[in-house]
């Protein structure tokens, strides 16, 4: 059994020196949990097969946990290889028979109405999201699922417009579209797979994580009720041999994936020698970069919400800290300030900043990373945070005088962790922050424009944000460099992959 967080912080000794954070001075707030009795779940969840929900070929099962509070909450079906072939023929049938013959202003009012209907039902999407996933309530509420809806707004005006997406060309479908995606935004990462995939007039089968598949069952209940025509859109639950059946699958077109870096390889390796296809977009490992002439006060603002809310299950999170030397002690100095006054806890409650890491497994790969850390020789601070008994939390943690060479500097942790390092010249940190396999995302703050558009030349990142952290639009493309992946996903680009062009 690994330690609990709060064991391991007695026994957290560095450079000779323990680190107790000291206590948090927080303020004291009344619980204020959203209430779940608008929420209808079901006990069992079937596979969405031709806009039905039908039992698994294998009459197999596995559980979905609250993470918050390791109780189950629903048995979710396992597809099996029949399973998987009955959802893709049938997306192959849907594509043949009505999608690609409908007209694209049809096509568009679909994905609207599919839009609309997330807004209606956005309370219920939220609670079940956080219940199922561990986020706190305020991300699920104010970014998941208003951002997702608005993905389905933003391609579905998309559909009728095609021929100004690419202009003098004839984008015609691809046919269908097998989706894979995590567990760190499960509705969204839905939306950005479907809402593309559909205004291109392909047809699609989904996969959820096996840790979340429950707002992706909801979003077929949507889509069953929009009358979307059967087929069009089939969500299939089940671990990695279920996706991996569906990257296989001979009528399968186009793999878009979002995952690990070593899930992603495996898939590139499946596909290699047919014509499918593909997107990848990967891990990361991304550097926020704080200039001495920053604003501060925003900058540390700007790390948190990088790194820890969301509990740092964010592929692009801004896990790697760059502080020019001169204002080092200062920007340590609120930062770990501002870190006292971090709630972690019930994800429902509205003023929980981070909620539950979303599983065990994660938890200990978490753990297992600061061991590393400690180990290496980094000196580890973690924020005071009374933690919940039950449930899988860690508390935010800094780890100080770290090296280029260190593991936890290297690697992805996907947890509420942060390595921070220092530089002195732009040269040297734009060395630094590239030096990573990963190259999702980065940050910058600084007062000067000129250094901004310095460093996001020189920065091998997908995106690089000024002066802010961690901001999503649906007109903007997302995607990485180098092992985080190709193709974008977002905006105009993210048609691209939908399409072939003539
Ligand atoms: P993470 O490390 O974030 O859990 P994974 O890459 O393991 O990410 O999982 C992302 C998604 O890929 C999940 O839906 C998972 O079930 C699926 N998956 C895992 N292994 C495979 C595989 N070999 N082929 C296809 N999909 C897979």
């Amino acid at each position: 059994m690994p330690k609990t967080i709060s064991e391991k912080k007695s026994e957290i000794k560095t450079n000779g020196e323990i680190h107790p954070a000291s206590h948090a001075s927080k303020w004291n707030y009344a619980p204020s949990p959203e209430s779940t009795d608008h929420i209808h779940l079901e006990k069992q969840y079937g596979l969405f097969i031709n806009n039905q929900f039908v039992k698994p070929h294998s009459n197999k099962y596995f559980d979905t946990i609250n993470p918050a509070t390791e109780e189950k909450i629903a048995d979710i079906a396992e597809a099996d290889e029949t399973d998987v072939d009955n959802a893709v023929k049938s997306a192959k049938n849907a594509y043949e028979k009505y999608w690609k013959k409908l007209s694209s202003k049809e096509r568009g009012k679909y994905i609207y109405r599919i839009a609309r209907m997330i807004q209606e039902r956005s309370r219920e999407l939220a609670v079940i999201e956080s219940m199922d996933g561990g986020k706190p309530i305020r991300e699920s509420r104010d970014i998941d699922v208003p951002l997702a809806a608005n993905h389905f707004f933003y391609y579905a005006g998309w559909a009728d417009k095609l021929e100004y997406a690419f202009p003098n060309r004839k984008p015609e479908p691809i046919g269908v579209a097998g989706q894979i995606i995590p567990w760190n935004f499960p509705l969204l990462m839905a939306a950005w797979k479907i809402a593309p995939a559909l205004a291109c007039g392909n047809t699609v089968v989904l996969k959820p994580a096996e840790t979340t598949s429950l707002t992706a069952l909801k979003l077929a209940e949507i889509i069953r009720d929009c009358d979307l025509p059967p087929g069009v859109v089939n969500i299939i639950t089940g671990a990695g041999k279920t996706g991996a059946v569906l990257v296989q699958h001979p009528l399968v077109n186009k793999i878009a994936f979002t995952g690990s870096t070593e899930v992603g390889k495996i898939i590139q390796k499946a596909i290699a020698g047919t014509n499918k296809k593909l997107t990848l977009e990967l891990g990361g490992k991304s550097a926020n970069i704080i200039f001495d002439d920053a604003p501060i006060n925003e900058a540390v603002e700007g790390i948190i919400n990088g790194i820890f809310f969301n509990q740092g299950h964010v592929c692009c999170a801004g896990s790697r800290l760059f502080v020019q030397e001169s204002v080092y002690d200062e920007v340590i100095r609120k930062l770990k300030h501002r870190m006292k006054s971090l709630i972690v806890g019930n994800p429902l409650d509205k003023n929980t900043d981070i909620g539950a890491i979303n599983s065990k497994s994660q938890l200990e790969k978490i753990h297992y990373y600061l061991d590393i850390g400690v180990k290496e020789g980094a000196t580890i601070y973690q924020s005071t945070s009374i933690l919940p008994t039950k449930g899988y939390f860690c508390a935010p943690t800094l780890f100080l005088e770290t090296s280029q060479s260190h593991r936890i500097v290297q690697e992805e942790i996907f947890g509420p962790v942060l390595t921070i390092q220092t530089f002195r010249t732009v040269e040297e940190v734009i060395e630094k922050a590239n030096n990573t396999p990963y190259g999702l995302a980065a940050g910058v703050w600084t007062d000067k424009g000129s250094k901004i558009f310095n460093l996001t030349s020189k920065m091998r990142a997908g995106v690089v944000w000024a002066n802010t952290y961690n901001k999503f639009d649906p007109t903007s493309p997302f995607g990485g460099y180098k092992e985080s992946g190709f193709g974008r996903e977002g905006g105009l680009h993210g048609l691209l992959p939908y399409v072939n062009l003539r």
